[in-house]
């Protein structure tokens, strides 16, 4: 089955607010292995609605329309799905009653006479009901040049739409069984063009596909297949999965939903250790990517943020060192990694510092990084400076704070 997705909204538009309701319909049919080809947004206008839904019906199977349910004049869903199908909506007493009841609950005296529209019905909709809110879904079963087509109409706001896809729509859409198989890698130190040059033709197939995805926490690598069943479609996965996590082998940290902060807070409590962490340019960023992990208080015993100068200099940072190195140094990311793990009485110490931007500082490019990993048992460091290119000040902040994570994990793996 080929799906499109319609939102309807001015406000979708003019980029007042997201479509996150055609990112949760999109990722819940590609995982019923519905493959969408098409997905608009339209606003308010009756005339350009039902010309995109003219255009919808005629390329694809199944229309899932959302938002433009409600009472008001702007809110045209319900005719110009009338006008593609040619029907003309009635009142559904059954649905009227529902509302006005619905309203009588509210503690309304009386029902709005504009809200009688979310009563209406043409003859080829069934109503969807929607105990969140007052307007009802339309599941319209049609057809095109004997081609059956489907049209669901859902409500915009995310609560009601949500509850009313997955109990009522989908059911009513009785799709063959179809599955989607997928395996994520995730990889750390590569880029995308070199994993990509890494995969080399394993990326032009379509079922199994592999495709490569540029992450706040390094390039993702994601296989998938589809299938009748779950199990036919892992097995058509297999060999390709087996091949490109082969190719990847020295680079991966972990898979599908695994998170890297998490991965490395695993490793250190399987091993009965603890992680302290000295900031500078990320400003708790780290702190904060440990501590979303839940039972982080297992290995994290917490950390500093040391901002300027002098407050890494009260917190043990050598007054010499500072002068002769600067603190946005290898030598200053490493006395901060060690007196982490000191003060804090931890296995291993982390430690951040560099430019954030914008413009330089102590005569410092934008995006020079420098991590240090501290293990207090032997006193062995492991330090890695960077330059990252000189983007948008938390963007260098947030890749910083990665690439810290990225150095432990590297050093606990070793
Ligand atoms: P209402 O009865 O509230 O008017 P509706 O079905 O007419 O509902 P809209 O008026 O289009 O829907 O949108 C109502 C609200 O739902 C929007 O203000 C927005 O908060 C949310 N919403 C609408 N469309 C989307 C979308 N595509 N993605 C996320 N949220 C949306
Ligand atoms: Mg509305």
């Amino acid at each position: 089955m080929i799906a499109e997705l319609l939102s309807v909204g001015t406000e979708l538009l003019l980029g007042e607010i997201v479509d996150t309701n055609s990112a949760f319909l999109a990722q819940d049919l590609a995982r019923r292995g519905v493959d969408i080809l098409w997905s608009q947004r339209v606003g308010d206008n009756l005339g350009r609605v039902t010309l995109a839904l003219g255009q919808a019906l005629a390329r694809s199977d199944a229309v899932i329309l959302c938002g433009g349910l409600g009472p008001t004049d702007d809110d045209l869903t319900r005719e110009a799905i009338a006008a593609v199908v040619g029907e003309t909506p009635t009142v559904d007493p059954g649905l009227e009653r529902t509302l006005r009841d619905r309203f009588l609950s509210y503690g309304m005296r009386e029902m709005p006479e504009r809200n009688l529209k979310q009563a209406w019905l043409i003859p080829s909709a069934e109503a969807l009901p929607n105990p969140q809110g007052t307007a009802p879904g339309w599941f319209v079963r049609t057809t095109l040049d004997g081609a059956p087509r489907w049209l669901i109409a859902l409500p915009g706001p995310p609560r009601e739409l949500r509850p009313m896809w997955l109990n009522e729509a989908v059911p009513r859409l009785k799709l063959s069984p179809a599955a989607l198989y997928s395996k994520t890698f995730k990889t750390h130190n590569i880029g995308e063009s070199t994993v990509a040059e890494r995969l080399g033709s394993l990326t032009d197939g379509a079922n199994p596909s592999v495709a490569t995805y540029a992450k706040r926490d390094g390039v993702q690598v994601r296989v998938a297949a589809k299938a009748d069943t779950p199990e036919a479609a892992a097995a058509r996965a297999a060999s390709v999965e087996s091949r490109v996590r082969e190719l990847l082998r020295d680079r991966v940290w972990g898979e599908d939903d695994d998170e890297l902060a998490a991965v490395i807070l695993e490793k250190l409590s399987a091993k009965g250790q603890t992680l302290a962490t000295m900031e500078s340019l990320t400003g708790g960023l780290l702190g904060d990517l440990l501590t979303s992990v839940p039972g982080a208080s297992a290995a994290y015993e917490g950390g500093v943020v040391a901002y300027r100068e002098h407050q890494k200099a009260a917190f043990g940072v050598p007054q010499t060192l500072l002068e002769t190195h600067g603190s946005v140094s290898a030598e200053a990311a490493r006395a901060m990694a060690e007196l982490a793990a000191t003060r804090f009485e931890s296995d291993y110490g982390l430690a951040t510092t560099g430019v954030a931007g914008p413009g330089g500082s102590e005569g410092k490019p934008v995006g020079e990084i420098h991590l240090a990993v501290f293990r207090r048992v032997d006193g062995a460091d492991t330090v890695r400076s960077l330059q990252f290119p000189p983007l948008e000040r938390n963007w260098v902040r947030e890749r910083a704070a990665f690439a810290a994570l990225s150095l432990l994990w590297s050093v606990l793996s070793a």
